[in-house]
C-alpha cells in the first residue's frame, strides 16, 4: 500500500483538480477518484449513478486486474452503496468479514470486497448516486473522521459541479433558442428580415468573389386583406405558414425564402438570371395557386431585381441590398398595377 494522503494533501490536490476546467469534467472526475484512492490508500474507486433498483458505474479508477468500466451495471441491493443510501451518510467499514453487520450481506457474498468507504451524492434534492473507494483487502487502520471529512469534500466538488454542468446546458440551450427567435419568424419558421440580412450578406460575398450573378425578388400575396376579412385572422395565419412552406419547397437547397414582414416574402436566388428565376417564379405560383384552405384560389404577384458581380469592382454589400429591395419593389408595384397574379422583372 502506497503512503496516503494527509488532509492537507487532499485539500490542495482538490484545489488543483477542481480549478483545472480546461479538462473537461469527465477528466477531472477521474483524477478526483485517483486523488480519493491515494487518500485512503484503496483499490477501487468509483462514481455511480443509481436508477430504480440499477447501481451504474459512471466513472471508474481500477486495477488492471478488475475488469470494469464505465456503463457497468450492478443490481443495487447487491452492493454496499444501498447501505450507505439507506443510512443517507457516509459508511465505512474496514473489515467486511469480521463485521457482524455486513458479513452476510450479498455485496460480500458477490464481490468480496473486504473494505469501503462511501458517500451518497445528492442532485437537486434526490439521490443521484455514490462516490465510494473499496478494496479486496482489508483496511490498514481505523477509518477516522478525517478520512469522511475528506469524502465529503470530494462529494460536494462533484455535487456542485453537477448543478454547475446542467445550468450550463440550459444557458446554451436558451441562447441557441434566442439566437433563433432573433433571426427566424415566430409564425412560419422561415429567416425574417434580420436572418434574411444575414443570409444575403453572406450569399452576396461569395458571389462577390466569385464574379457571380443573382436575382432577388418580393413576393406579395393578392388581396389578402379579403382573406383575412372573409374567413378571420386565424386563416389568415394559416394561409401564411402554408404559403412560406410552399415557396421553401419549391426552392432548391442554396436558394431561401424569408418573411419581410406581413404578407410579404423576399426569395434570394443566387446564380440566377431572369430566365431561370422566371422558371421558378411559375413555379412558385402554381403551387402557391393550388393551395385549397379556402374555396377561393390564392394568387401572388412579384417583383424581381438582376444583379451582375463585377469581381474588379469594390462594392458595399449592404447598399445592394438595399438597392435590389428597392427595385424588386417597384417592380411588384407595376405587376400589381398590371392586374396582379403575375411576376415582373425590374427594367433597370
Ligand atoms: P394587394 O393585392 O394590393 O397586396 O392587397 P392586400 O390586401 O394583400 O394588401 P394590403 O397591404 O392592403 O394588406 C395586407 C394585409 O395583410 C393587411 C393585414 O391585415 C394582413 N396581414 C399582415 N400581417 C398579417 C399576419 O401576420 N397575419 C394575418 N392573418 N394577416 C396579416
Ligand atoms: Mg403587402
Ligand atoms: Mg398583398
Amino acid at each position: 500500500m502506497t503512503a496516503q494522503l494527509n488532509s492537507e494533501q487532499v485539500i490542495r490536490r482538490l484545489y488543483q483538480i477542481t480549478h483545472d476546467h480546461k479538462k473537461g469534467f469527465e477528466a477531472q472526475i477521474v483524477e478526483l477518484i485517483q486523488m480519493g484512492l491515494e487518500r485512503f490508500g484503496l483499490d477501487i474507486g468509483i462514481l455511480s449513478k443509481i436508477e430504480n433498483n440499477n447501481y451504474f458505474v459512471n466513472h471508474c479508477v481500477t486495477p488492471e486486474d478488475v475488469p470494469m468500466k464505465p456503463g457497468d451495471r450492478f443490481d443495487f441491493d447487491a452492493t454496499y452503496c444501498s447501505i450507505t443510501c439507506s443510512a443517507k451518510a457516509p459508511v465505512a467499514i474496514e473489515h467486511v468479514g469480521n463485521d457482524k453487520r455486513f458479513a452476510f450481506h450479498p455485496a460480500y457474498k458477490a464481490f468480496g470486497l473486504e473494505s469501503y468507504i462511501g458517500v451518497p451524492i445528492h442532485f437537486k434534492d434526490e439521490l443521484y448516486g455514490t462516490l465510494n473507494f473499496s478494496s479486496p483487502t482489508p483496511f490498514s487502520r481505523q477509518f477516522r473522521d478525517s478520512d469522511i471529512d475528506a469524502l465529503q469534500l470530494m462529494a460536494s466538488w462533484i455535487e456542485v459541479e453537477l448543478i454547475r454542468r446542467e445550468q450550463e446546458t440550459e444557458l446554451k440551450n436558451l441562447n441557441n433558442k434566442l439566437k433563433y427567435q432573433a433571426n427566424y419568424d415566430s409564425l412560419t419558421n422561415i429567416p425574417n428580415r434580420r436572418g434574411m440580412h444575414r443570409k444575403l450578406l453572406k450569399g452576396m460575398n461569395h458571389l462577390n468573389r466569385m464574379g457571380g450573378e443573382c436575382t432577388l425578388a418580393i413576393v406579395d400575396i393578392d388581396h389578402f386583406k379579403k382573406l383575412n376579412d372573409a374567413y378571420g385572422h386565424p386563416k389568415g395565419d394559416e394561409a401564411l405558414v402554408i404559403i412560406a412552406n410552399g415557396i421553401n419547397d419549391s426552392l432548391r437547397d442554396y436558394e431561401f425564402v424569408a418573411r419581410l414582414g406581413g404578407e410579404e416574402f423576399m426569395i434570394w436566388l443566387p446564380d440566377t438570371n431572369a430566365k431561370g428565376s422566371s422558371i421558378v417564379f411559375k413555379r412558385v405560383m402554381k403551387t402557391i395557386s393550388e393551395i385549397s384552405i379556402i374555396p377561393d384560389p390564392i394568387t401572388v404577384s412579384i417583383g424581381a431585381a438582376y444583379y451582375k458581380f463585377n469581381d474588379s469592382k469594390q462594392i458595399n454589400l449592404t447598399e445592394l441590398i438595399d438597392n435590389m429591395m428597392g427595385k424588386a419593389d417597384k417592380a411588384l408595384y407595376d405587376a400589381k398595377q398590371q392586374g396582379r397574379n403575375r411576376f415582373k422583372h425590374s427594367e433597370e
